[in-house]
């Protein structure tokens, strides 16, 4: 409980639910401002029993252990490419030790979970690790671990609880699957993987466990990378296909079923079989498996924090409406992912937090712009892209007014390693009736998120496909292709990667 109340007369002028990527970045933004703030976050274990500290979604369970296991996969590659470069590496000594990198992950997240603490206190921003549920739109009870129940009043309340990954609703899913919430801290080895899911994580998660030398398998029901351009999502399956990854695709889990009452004493897994119905086949298909990772989407977890006080209703993935961050009840905002219709970035629920913060106590106007957000798959291959994919320009401009410029290329550090000319790509695609502005920008190679975040400034400044072409480029790198693009799609010609 605050020590003395806020000028407005309740406890707090803001209770931000949920300390995660963009609770935080708001409660500090907040209390920078003169305002007294607290907020909660509290973790409900997953039903494997996986649980965290401070910091939410992206921190501890998406993308802080993610890219570091993708690093793991890439090092793995690296090895592959030294002898080349006339290292001497003995490859039969060569194997990965899933509880060392797992331990190393942790590490890193248990310094970050400690360093939020601290800023939280250094913001003089209170932390109360309970969970919220809303009385009333300026009333919410806090419940902590130990049950204690504390009862808190705000001016301002602001929805940031994030979201927590979906169960398919068969035999066995919640009690012998894990998802994403589990991965990362898994304290086996996972063994021969069947990933669920056609999404990012799903994608992310069978890259690295391929990488990392487990045979893994993904299964999908639909296409990948919903959303996405579909040409560069059916290239990066195609590269995961090359490196080893299965895939089931146009199948959907039936059931899970463990086939032996105990863990195996050696390895601490379970032998799981899993049944699933195969939209190519005519019959179920059948096999066994040691990890089941579901990653077939998120939900706002909203279903429990007692929306109905608040007179709010979610959606069917729990998301509820607030434009421009205010839901329909005035003095209670939402940022992040649980506002319906945005993008699930830490990047966008930071500044959207952020950005809320300044209107509310700092008189700013500026509103969240969501528009042409980069974004990059740390995939294998990654792939990195802002604005519209092609079909989707296709479909609102119609195929005559665009213009796609595109090249496979071959990155120099690729050459001498041997690794295949024509992999790498990237494309521009451009709006015919608006001077050529470019609407979208497609790249899938190396450090695809490092190219990728320069050129957001470029579409927030509005580059045409002149201003690229105009633009030196940096030789030799990747990015550089993008300022030599003159192979249209439209011209048929070979976009095949030239020499340098
Ligand atoms: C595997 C994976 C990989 C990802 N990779 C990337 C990436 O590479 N780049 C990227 O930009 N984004 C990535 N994301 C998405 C990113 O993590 C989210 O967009 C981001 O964390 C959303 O922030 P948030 O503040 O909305 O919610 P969260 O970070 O989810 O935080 C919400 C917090 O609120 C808590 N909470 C919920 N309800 C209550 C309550 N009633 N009371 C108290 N506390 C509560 C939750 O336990 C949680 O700690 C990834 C996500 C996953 C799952």
């Amino acid at each position: 409980m605050a020590e003395t109340p806020s000028t407005t007369g309740y406890d707090y002028d803001l209770i931000v639910v949920g300390g995660g990527s963009g609770g935080l970045a708001l409660s500090k933004q907040a209390a920078k401002l003169g305002k007294r703030v607290c907020v909660l976050d509290f973790v409900k274990p997953s039903p494997q029993g996986s649980t965290w500290g401070l910091g939410g979604t992206c921190v501890n369970v998406g993308c802080i252990p993610k890219k570091l296991m993708h690093q793991a996969c890439l090092l793995g590659e690296a090895i592959e490419d030294a002898e080349k470069f006339g290292w001497e590496v003995e490859k039969a000594n060569i194997k990965h030790d899933w509880s060392k990198l797992v331990m190393g992950v942790s590490d890193h997240i248990g310094g970050l979970n400690f360093a939020y603490r601290v800023s939280l206190r250094e913001n003089n921003v209170t932390y109360l690790n309970a969970y919220g549920v809303f009385k009333d739109a300026h009333t919410i009870e806090c419940t902590d671990k130990k049950r204690k129940v504390t009862t808190l009043t705000a001016e301002h309340f602001v929805l940031a609880v994030g979201g927590r990954p979906k169960y398919p609703d068969i035999p066995g899913a919640r009690e012998l699957g894990i998802t994403s919430d589990d991965m990362f801290s898994l304290p086996y080895a996972p063994g021969k993987t069947l990933v669920v899911g056609a999404s990012y994580v799903a994608l992310e998660c069978a890259g690295f466990l391929t990488g990392l030398g487990y045979d893994t398998t993904v299964m999908a029901r639909s296409i990948f990378l919903r959303g996405f351009d579909q040409q560069c999502a059916e290239q990066i399956a195609a590269y995961m296909s090359e490196h080893g990854t299965k895939f089931l695709r146009r199948c959907v889990p039936l059931s899970l079923e463990r086939i032996e009452p105990e863990a195996d004493s050696a390895t601490g897994r379970h032998r799981i079989r899993v049944t699933w119905e195969d939209g190519l086949a005519n019959e179920p298909g059948s096999d066994v498996f040691d990890t089941v990772l579901f990653a077939i989407g998120r939900e706002a977890v909203t279903s429990t924090i007692g929306l109905e006080a608040l007179g709010l209703k979610a959606n069917a993935s729990g998301k509820v409406d607030a434009p421009l961050e205010q839901t329909s009840v005035p003095n209670v905002f939402a940022i992040g992912d649980v506002i319906n219709g945005r993008p699930e970035l830490t990047p966008v629920a930071i500044q959207a937090g952020r950005l809320l913060a300044k209107r509310l106590y700092g008189g700013a106007t500026t509103q969240m712009d969501y528009a042409n957000i980069p974004t990059t798959v740390f995939t294998p291959l990654e792939y990195g892209c802002i604005g519209m994919a092609e079909e989707d320009a296709i479909a609102l401009y119609k195929e005559e007014n665009i213009e796609v410029f595109h090249q496979y290329f071959q990155p120099l550090e690729w050459t001498v390693a041997h690794r295949p000319a024509s992999t790498c790509y990237c494309k521009l695609i451009c709006n015919k009736l608006d001077n050529m502005r470019v609407i979208g920008l497609h790249i899938l190679g190396p450090n695809a998120g490092e190219i990728t975040q320069g050129y957001g400034v470029a579409f927030r400044l509005g580059a045409t496909k002149d201003d690229f072409d105009m633009t030196v480029g940096i030789h030799p790198t990747c990015s550089e292709n993008f300022t030599t693009l003159d192979i249209t799609r439209a011209s048929g010609l070979d976009p095949g990667a030239k020499g340098c």
